[in-house]
């Protein structure tokens, strides 16, 4: 997945293409900056490479997510649906606008089920916001039908699925608003960033001017802007835009690479007994950021997890027992462990939070492992890795 480990000549290009104009700011100073609009080039290139109408680059992907629920009217007192398997920003970008996550259970595809999705709706519902965990997709036809049903929006975290494909169609593009992180461990990096697009004219002015403490961005005098309404800073610097920008436009190598390494560690531990892979909704094509896979039960998996490490094998992720990704281990949250006070609708949300039942998302989480897939591996590489691992599991399996 992260593109940092093919960073090379294109993206400095890009970076000292900033440094020489001297213009680190992506708004404003027109006379300085020698045509140099790296953060605005970078969401041309999103809304072409994605056929969508608006993209807003941001500080960050965490960022993207707020602001995707900001610029569509999430806020104090309104209830977003959200996975138990995820990265924490969903939860943290949910609760900076005063909003309550509302968790519930995964499946086997590793994203909302999408029946718990059904039976987690109250009348203070307001958004469904599906994580594209590990490149791949929830059912996303099946989400927009509960969507149109109740009148609910659809905001999808594709943040680790970039290059994803849904019928046809970008992962992100498809819901209302769809979030991307630039980090510097995703597939694609601007160091920090992140970005939303949307088909929506109405969320995209938002955007543009919410990230901007407001700024309406109407004519050349930033000084005598207006604003329309309050906003924030989640504004991305020329320069880190400018790295995203190189990186982008190699989108097609990265993806590539990403489903040739994946193919060949998966026809490796296809035929295996005890082995299954996640689901992929029908009409869906992974990003193949990582593989993901089912052993036979939670003792199998920490067996395999632990030979993989001991044979050098990294970047193999068992998310059970991993204090990032998934509810068991979000003790602070559960805790409600805030630096400040939180609202008595969000307290109730995570007291109800800390007594829930997650038994079917155990039942899948316990028995995956997760293995990034890695961009610079050569090809020899990738086979040695791929056969270490089926030796991995072979010899747990025949020990048991
Ligand atoms: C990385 C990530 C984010 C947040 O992105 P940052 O740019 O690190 O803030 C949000 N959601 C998911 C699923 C992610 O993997």
């Amino acid at each position: 997945m992260p593109g940092f480990e093919l960073f090379g000549d294109a993206e400095r290009k890009e970076v000292k293409d900033v440094l020489d104009s001297g213009v680190l700011m992506r708004y404003g100073f027109d006379g300085l900056r020698k045509g140099q609009w790296k953060a605005k080039d970078l969401e041309t290139e999103i809304e072409k490479r994605f056929a969508v109408q608006h993209a807003q680059l941001l500080s960050s992907g965490t960022a993207a997510v707020s602001m995707a629920l900001a610029a569509s009217g999430v806020g104090a007192g309104d209830e977003v649906i959200m996975p138990c398997f995820t990265f924490v920003a969903s939860f943290e970008a949910i609760l900076m606008l005063g909003a309550t996550p509302v968790v519930v259970d995964i499946d086997d595809t590793l994203t909302l089920d999408i029946d718990a999705v059904k039976t987690s709706i109250s009348p203070k519902t307001k958004a469904i916001m599906p994580v594209h965990m590990c490149g791949s997709m929830a059912n996303l036809d099946a989400l927009k039908t509960i969507c149109k049903n109740h009148d609910l929006l659809l905001i999808e975290d594709a943040c680790q699925a970039i290059g994803g494909t849904y019928k046809g169609q970008a992962l992100g593009t498809i819901g209302d608003l769809g979030c991307f992180s630039f980090d510097f461990v995703k597939t694609v990096t601007s160091g920090e960033g992140g970005a939303v697009v949307t088909n929506n004219t109405q969320y995209a002015k938002h955007l543009d001017h919410f990230s901007d403490h407001g700024h309406d961005h109407i004519g050349n005098d930033r000084g005598a802007e207006t604003h329309p309404f309050l906003g924030y800073n989640f504004r991305i610097s020329e320069l880190n835009a400018a790295v995203g920008l190189a990186q982008f436009r190699r989108i097609d190598e990265f993806i590539a690479l990403q489903k040739k390494h994946y193919k060949i560690i998966r026809d490796a531990l296809e035929p295996l007994d005890g082995v299954t892979f996640r689901s992929v909704p029908e009409g869906g094509e992974e990003s193949c950021a990582f593989l993901n896979f089912f052993l036979e039960d939670l003792e199998t998996a920490r067996e395999v997890s632990k030979m993989f490490k001991a044979n050098g094998l990294d970047v193999c992720f068992h998310y059970y027992d991993n204090n990032w990704h998934y509810i068991r281990k979000w003790d602070h949250l559960k805790m409600k462990k805030s630096l400040y006070p939180l609202s008595s609708e969000i307290q109730t949300g995570l007291d109800a939070l800390k007594e829930k039942n997650f038994t079917k998302s155990d039942y899948y989480i316990g028995r995956n492992l997760s293995c990034l897939v890695k961009l610079s591996w050569s090809k020899a590489e990738v086979e040695q890795r791929a056969k270490a691992m089926v030796d991995c599991i072979q010899s747990v399996y025949a020990n048991r």
